[in-house]
């Protein structure tokens, strides 16, 4: 290949990245979330399908429910609220299904795997409608954002990072003849321990994230007539863990995301 041709070449790869970037950067947020959170989504819903039918005790929680009418009706009637809010511009409006899941029965919990929302069923049976529609406004707010990518790629990253420090630690075993002392600092103060406490705060990030979006559409349903509040998403936090906004102000891991909610920090705010 002449020279020319190379450099015309890389010119016009150039020009169709930045075309790619412009259409890209134009979309709304929520659309510019790669496909491949779309394709991993669905590759661990797949296994969580199946771990469901295992038949094991430790998977036993991931295993599907068939819901009554009546709570198949609730579960629609929430999604469908959540749809509206969103003046039906989801990332999954079509293809988004909530799934009921067994659980633990003492701990309530609901997720959200690309287009799969899972609920439990002591989650279920512990809110009502309204708390629902709150917890699951804030599930489609992770979709929305494409957070299971964000996370995974997180995790990814911190397994590299371990796999570099055990090399490390290896290194130093064989050069040095040093190896718990030397494995067990770099995972207390090293990449490991600075990860995991990114991590927590990406985290952080995401369910505060996750609470504006869900905030924002739960103003809107207020607004159209609903029952619906934004104040529902701290009152579903308080009956799932039990206890007062004042005890919860006081755990250290969820003060920040309460507070933004009891001095409802996320009205009119866009939700970075
Ligand atoms: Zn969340």
């Amino acid at each position: 290949m002449t020279h020319q041709i190379r450099v015309k070449r890389r010119i016009a790869l150039g020009m169709l990245l930045g075309l790619f970037a412009t259409v890209g950067l134009s979309k709304p947020a929520a659309a510019r979330v790669p496909y491949v959170d779309t394709i991993l989504g669905r590759d661990i819903a797949a296994i969580l399908a199946l771990a469901g039918r295992s038949g094991l005790e430790v998977t036993a929680p991931f295993r599907e429910l068939t819901p009554t009418a009546r709570a198949k009706s609730r579960l629609e009637n929430a999604y469908f609220r959540v749809s509206l809010a969103s003046d039906f511009s989801l990332r999954y409006l079509k293809t988004h299904h909530l799934i009921l899941i067994a659980g633990l029965p003492d701990e309530p919990n609901a997720f959200a795997v690309g287009e799969a929302i899972y609920i439990s069923r002591a989650l279920l049976d512990l809110l009502d409608d309204q708390q629902l529609t709150a917890v699951v406004a804030h599930e489609v707010g992770h979709a929305e954002r494409g957070h299971l990518l964000e996370r995974m790629g997180n995790l990814y990253a911190g397994v590299l990072v371990h796999f570099w420090d055990t090399l490390v630690a290896d290194w130093r075993y064989l050069s040095r003849g040093q190896i718990d002392e030397t494995m067990a600092e770099l995972i207390s103060k090293g990449h490991w321990a600075t990860l995991l406490q990114t991590l927590g705060q990406v985290e952080l990030g995401q369910e505060i994230q996750a609470d504006c979006i869900a905030w924002q559409w739960l103003e809107s349903l207020n607004r159209l007539g609903y029952r619906n509040r934004p104040d529902d998403l701290l009152s579903s936090i308080e009956t799932l863990v039990g206890v007062s906004v004042d005890s919860l102000m006081r755990e250290e891991s969820l003060a920040p995301r309460v507070s933004r909610l009891k001095y409802r920090a996320h009205t009119g705010g866009r939700c970075y």
